[in-house]
């Protein structure tokens, strides 16, 4: 059985012993380890099926922890640190050798983020090593934004989740990397690319290439319902081209009406982007309950996170 439960002395205790503890975050809940436990991080690649050669985030709590793993910093990850930390940031920045080539997958830099959920900010305090958490779902499947979403998961195989509600910001952190001084985005994420622009100027973005070997993480296909998905830029006409099926829809804020449509998720009726997010993968969840035979989706307008939001589509809509 998998103990659901807000019990912070629990999960220090259970990630101390080097089991495996999924965290509340405000972005997605992670499945944490300590990073120094060869065994319990082999056991989240191992639990998730992740590829060993995908790197894991770094959850810390503060700078000294920061100082510990990290070589100097370029002077724009200082600036974002300072801007967004704790926050839905992560860095990826030249590695000490301390940090675990298991971690990184044996690239000689490291992702780090310091969240900023009251919850794992406690728990990270109680206990004196950082967290490896990367999402706590299966490699490839919708990230989940609540303790019973990773229950669902792994019942009975993980031994805790530490509930810390619904996650209030609901995709993954945004993730910069470098090359010499210039910030590179790898992921798009719950920090919209203009509000990181407007702290440290233009960013080059890098996150499209499934090859890339910056990010080995970007896998087109990815945060994917198990009922296939349908991405369109006119969802009435897509709409129009499929009868006899059962159908479901995700819109952003204006609700479709058809007799058709089984079930109908809408992100945002104030067609808030932020609001969108907190409520995507749920959405999908839902969706991906109901016994539907295919899931349209609408894009959302391509600005602010709803680029985050159209690169999470996007993916859940690729074929294998
Ligand atoms: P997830 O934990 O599921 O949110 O995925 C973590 C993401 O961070 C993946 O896309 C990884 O490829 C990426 N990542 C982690 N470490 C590194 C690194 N050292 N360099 C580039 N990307 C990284
Ligand atoms: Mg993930």
């Amino acid at each position: 059985m998998t103990i659901v439960s807000s019990d912070i002395q629990l999960a220090s205790s259970f990630l101390k012993e080097g089991k495996l503890v999924a965290i509340p975050t405000e972005t997605v809940y992670g499945l944490a380890a300590n990073i120094f436990d060869e065994a319990a991080v082999k056991g989240i690649f191992k639990l998730k099926e992740r590829p060993l050669f995908n790197p894991l985030i770094v959850h810390i709590h503060n700078l000294a922890q920061l100082e510990e793993l990290a070589n100097e910093l370029p002077e724009k990850a200082k600036q974002l640190a300072a801007a967004f930390w704790p926050g839905e940031l992560t860095l990826v920045v030249k590695k000490k050798e301390i940090v675990p080539d298991l971690i990184t997958a044996g690239k000689d830099t490291v992702a780090i983020r310091m969240p900023k959920h009251t919850l794992v900010r406690e728990l990270l305090q109680q206990i004196d090593f950082p967290l490896a958490a990367p999402s706590a779902n299966p490699s490839g499947s919708i990230s989940p934004t609540n303790a019973e979403r990773v229950k669902e998961y792994f019942d009975g195989i993980l031994p805790m989740v530490l509930d810390g509600g619904s996650c209030s910001s609901g995709i993954e952190s945004t993730i910069i990397g470098f090359e010499g001084e210039e910030a590179i985005l790898y992921r798009l994420g719950a920090i919209s690319i203009e509000e990181i622009e407007k702290e440290i100027g233009p960013v080059k973005q890098n996150t499209t290439n499934d090859s890339s070997p910056e990010a080995p993480g970007m896998l087109l296909k990815h945060y994917s319902p198990k009922t296939s998905l349908i991405l369109s830029t006119d969802i009435k006409k897509t709409l129009g081209k499929f009868f006899n099926k059962k159908i479901g829809v995700l819109v952003f804020s204006n609700a479709l009406e058809s007799s058709s449509i089984l079930h109908q998720e809408v992100l945002s009726e104030t067609a808030n982007f932020k609001e969108a997010a907190a409520n995507i993968y749920e959405a999908l969840q839902r969706l991906d309950h109901a016994n539907l035979d295919i899931i349209l989706a609408e894009k959302l307008p391509d600005k602010d996170l709803g680029k985050s939001l159209n690169d999470r589509l996007v993916r859940a809509a690729a074929k294998d």
